[in-house]
């Protein structure tokens, strides 16, 4: 294990979400690393203090009327849009709040944004390492849109694109920040693509967006009240290719 899939891990290992041999393994490093060592006892240290501390104050009325002021008042779209940012997503594991806290200033909307997309890249690499890739594994659409039923709050679409040039391995039950999210997982030659399902803001509609975090590509889109991440190493181009094969299949018509 090297130091960077082990610094993948760490958050996992104390958030008590990694499977016994993995959590070995990640143990096993730390042991001996002078690097991964030290972060994780960082890391431990400060979850401690969480535990104890008093996280929560009241601002005195003249620092939140200042605050209000340099506000710009918020139009009611962004709040619901907020909201959708995956709702749970944005809550977080005590761990995660600390380290938030620590740049609370700092907090607007990129920020948020670009811890959702490490959590998905984390969740991402985890279903590569833990050999859990699928809890339904099949390529069997029909197997796997039923098998998400009463597991998530939503209805995932799944499509076979086999015949498109990627194929459907099966379905999974992810946690982001200790929320349920379904990840319809597909594969391009030797490339695995975890297609991260969450309930988003019906009334939205944003412009597709690719990103690129940690080494991995992330394609996503929202539709049908749903916000879609496509995350993989494959080239950018084949993963849009995905996304659009992905939203072609299910509107055989054209996509509006
Ligand atoms: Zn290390």
């Amino acid at each position: 294990m090297t130091c960077s899939e082990a610094e993948v891990l760490l958050h996992a290992l104390l958030d008590g979400e990694l499977d016994a041999g993995n959590a070995r393994d990640v143990e096993a490093h730390v042991e001996l690393c002078p690097q991964c060592g030290p972060q994780l006892a960082g890391y431990r240290e400060l979850q401690r203090a969480m535990q104890v501390a008093q996280l929560r104050f009241t601002a005195p009325t003249r620092l939140r009327r200042r605050i209000d002021e340099a506000i710009p008042a918020r139009p009611a779209a962004r709040t619901s849009s907020r909201r959708s940012v995956l709702k749970g997503f944005v809550m977080g594991t005590a761990l995660s709040t600390a380290m938030a806290a620590t740049v609370l200033v700092a907090v607007v909307r990129p920020d948020q944004d670009q811890r959702l997309l490490g959590d998905i890249v984390s969740a991402h690499v985890r279903s590569l390492q833990a050999d859990h890739l699928t809890d339904v594994r099949t390529s069997d659409q029909h197997t796997v849109k039923p098998w998400f039923n009463g597991k998530v709050d939503i209805a995932p679409p799944v499509v076979d694109l086999t015949a498109k040039g990627f194929l459907l391995l099966g379905g999974r039950l992810d946690y982001i920040d200790g929320q349920p999210v379904a990840s319809i997982v597909y594969r391009r030659r030797q490339h695995v693509i975890n297609l991260f399902v969450a309930d988003g803001a019906p009334s939205e509609t944003r412009e597709p967006r690719f990103q690129s975090l940690q080494g991995f590509n992330i394609q996503r889109w929202t539709a049908r009240g749903l916000e879609f991440f496509a995350v993989s190493d494959l080239n950018a181009e084949e993963l849009r290719e995905f996304a659009d094969k992905f939203e072609g299949e299910l509107h055989p018509a054209g996509r509006t």
